[in-house]
């Protein structure tokens, strides 16, 4: 069972950046909640741990401890960014990342921008806490800017929250390489029968054969077992010497 670690940014006293009628702690919780959903929803064999699920503050050195005690397999921080200019997505790991980091990396970037569109601000690397301190594979995301115009009203739209969510859960995957559940297939409507009426096809036949008594006319509509064929084989070649 893999484990996967989503750390909302922000909660609580905390809203993280605010502007445009829109708190960074909100997007972020929402996000993650959808992660883990879609997450668990999709694929096999995977388990989605939240630093949060509700609107609570908590300590940065809480969160990457409470990740590496649960041994999560990645480690994945939510964030929006601030600070004006054109807006658009960046991804962050650690100054000296691990191999692995950089490609988790590298696979939920691509994912995240393939779904998100625009604008690419790239990958990049930062000595901050969350992806310092966690010791599995960590990268932490800047899902658009909160202040920057454009961007927040992006962020108010149900569709680029869903892309958001679904950009990190096909990244998330492919870097584990998690397996699609079956898709659940509605069963096909058939028609329920009467086993003791003869199909419209086979009344002709049927009437004809247990006329002359192959078949005794029951329960034309039911499975056939090796003895029956061999009691109507019986009758039949009864009735060929009969005639013969
Ligand atoms: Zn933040």
């Amino acid at each position: 069972m893999f484990k996967v670690w989503i750390d909302a940014g922000h909660g609580g006293k905390d809203p993280g950046a605010v502007a445009n009628g829109i708190q960074e702690k909100d997007i972020t919780l929402k996000v993650s909640l959808g992660i883990k959903e879609r997450l668990e929803e999709t694929y096999e064999n995977v388990q989605v741990l939240l630093s949060r699920s509700t609107d609570v503050f908590l300590e940065l050195r809480d969160r990457t401890a409470k990740a590496n005690a649960a041994g999560a397999d990645v480690m994945v921080s939510i964030h929006c960014n601030a600070g004006g200019g054109k807006g658009g997505f960046e991804s962050f790991r650690y100054t000296s990342a691990s191999q692995n980091s950089i490609k988790l990396q590298e696979t939920l970037h691509k994912a995240i921008m393939s779904k998100l569109g625009r604008i690419d601000r790239g990958q990049k690397s930062k000595n901050l806490h969350m992806v310092r301190e966690s010791k599995m594979p960590a990268v932490l995301t800047e899902n658009l800017f909160i202040d920057v115009a454009a961007d927040a009203d992006r962020l108010k739209q149900a569709t680029v929250i869903d892309a958001i969510i679904d950009g990190h859960v096909q990244g998330i995957a492919t870097y584990l390489g998690l397996k699609s559940k079956p898709v659940k297939e509605d069963k096909p409507v058939t028609q329920q029968r009467d086993i003791n009426i003869p199909s419209k096809w086979a009344e002709e036949t049927w009437k004809e054969v247990t006329d002359k008594g192959f078949f005794d006319g029951s329960r034309p509509g039911v499975p056939i077992t090796r003895e029956e064929v061999g009691i109507v084989v019986s009758r039949l070649l009864k009735y060929i010497d009969l005639k013969g």
